[in-house]
């Protein structure tokens, strides 16, 4: 039962297009999924899966499947292929215009959808923050940049406001997906119909002003600030924009757009370019003191490259306790932040050797190692359960694919090839 206040300020607002609105209430379950441009690509993806994909109009990467076959399930969603993420949502991300090299900050980013769409643009170059205020939804975050195999992310977890001291004008582009009263969730979510009233709603609508306010002192002049909701209320889109402007005349909106349930396959979204003009100083306390951080090589890591890897990485060593990461060069200092995930976690240090973490094996292409070993799906399966396998080769350790993805690591010792897909992530 949808609260009736909604759908009276729904009326008021579509006029003659509330019957179509409500009966968009009554469709089938739409179902989509984004391809992960990082690791595929549209043709690739369409020769090896030979699932019925129709293309989502404004995401060239996104395709709307049929319920029965379950991508949640299949090996390809493990190895980070595609993110299974709502047909609207897509049409943010595109918004920002991310490019290699630039200093982006996705400041709501949980669980991840925009975040590993912001990072397929990316390429891998630049510095992509990714926030999250709520520590347990950041963690799946974190895990989601690793599945998606990202490089270039450092995740953190804090208040908008907490970041603003350290990050002054710092980004080139940031993204606002603010925490909202959901009412483009309330065909998936039963608690988004719950938890509706019109004070929460303007409790949202206060929350927003608030985040955009961090926003834009932490946007460069010149920058592009990129505001959404799934919510359909005035209140928490134009309104929020509108005022927001009134506060800034520094910024000027570049477009403004509605997806609506009744006029395209989607839940529906609200999003907002705007642009922040010249003039701003970059007065941002982050920046980091080279010798802060370790840049030496690491002997154990260095052999493991010249063992096994074939690619050169770019970056900045950091390493917390025995753990090594590869952060990207534009990386800022560290202190004082919560920091997740400092960029790709390459592996663990021990006295004598390297052991390689399965972040470092789902950033990896086959043609980037010495020793790969394929799998079929049906293998893989059986892969990510724990299982081992026989085999035949040097021993070592190889990158584990299914269909030429990337999905975990295996060491070969004798004629068994063991299994390193981590215990936690085991179905
Ligand atoms: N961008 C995400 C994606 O595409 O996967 C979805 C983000 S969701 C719409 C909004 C997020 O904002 C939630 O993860 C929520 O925990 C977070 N949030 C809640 N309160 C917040 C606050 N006061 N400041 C910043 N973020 C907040």
């Amino acid at each position: 039962m949808l609260p009736e206040p909604f759908l009276n300020r729904m009326k008021e607002m579509l006029d003659g297009e509330y019957e179509d609105f409500l009966a968009s209430y009554e469709k089938e379950e739409i179902h989509s999924l984004r391809l992960n441009l990082l690791k595929t690509d549209q043709q690739e993806f369409a020769h090896k899966c030979n699932w019925k994909l129709d293309p989502v109009p404004w995401s060239g990467e996104g395709f709307y499947y049929e319920g029965e076959e379950r991508p949640g399930r299949h090996p390809y969603h493990e190895a980070g292929v595609y993110y299974i993420q709502e047909a609207s949502a897509m049409a943010v991300a595109p918004r920002l215009e991310a490019k290699p090299g630039e200093k982006i900050l996705d400041l709501c980013a949980a669980p991840g959808g925009k975040s590993s769409q912001i990072a397929s643009f990316m390429k891998g170059r630049g510095l992509l923050v990714c926030n999250e205020v709520h520590p347990a939804r950041a963690r799946v975050l974190s895990e989601n940049i690793e599945r998606m195999g990202i490089r270039n992310a450092l995740v953190i977890s804090h208040e908008p406001w907490e970041l603003e001291r350290s990050f002054k004008g710092y980004f080139d582009k940031i993204l606002v997906d603010a925490p909202c009263s959901g009412e483009g969730m309330f065909r998936k979510n039963e608690s988004a119909v719950l938890e509706w009233s019109a004070e929460n709603v303007a409790m949202c609508a206060k929350r927003q002003a608030k985040i955009l306010e961090s926003a834009a002192r932490m946007l460069k002049g010149g920058g592009r600030l990129v505001y959404s909701t799934c919510t359909f209320e005035r209140e928490e889109n134009e309104e929020t924009i509108d005022s927001f402007l009134k506060r800034h005349p520094e910024f000027e909106q570049e477009k403004v757009l509605r997806l609506w349930p009744h006029k395209v396959k989607g839940e529906g979204h609200f999003l907002a370019a705007l642009y922040k003009n010249e003039g701003e100083e970059d007065r941002a306390l982050c920046r980091r003191e080279e010798k802060g951080l370790p840049t030496r090589e690491y002997r154990q890591w260095s052999e493991f490259c010249a063992q096994y890897l074939k690619c050169d990485f770019d970056g900045v060593y950091v390493k917390f306790g025995d753990q090594l990461y590869l952060a990207p060069q534009a990386l800022p200092a560290l202190k004082g932040l919560k920091v997740l995930r400092p960029g790709l976690h390459l592996g663990t240090i021990r006295k004598d050797r390297f052991e390689p973490s399965h972040a470092l094996a789902l950033a990896l292409k086959p043609q980037e190692v010495k020793k790969h070993f394929h799998l079929t799906p049906e293998e893989a399966g059986r892969y990510l359960k724990g299982q081992t396998f026989s085999a035949e080769g040097e021993k070592g350790w190889y990158l584990i694919t299914v269909d030429g993805y990337s999905l975990g690591w295996g060491k070969l010792s004798g004629t068994i090839m063991k299994n390193h897909y981590p215990k936690g992530l085991r179905k």
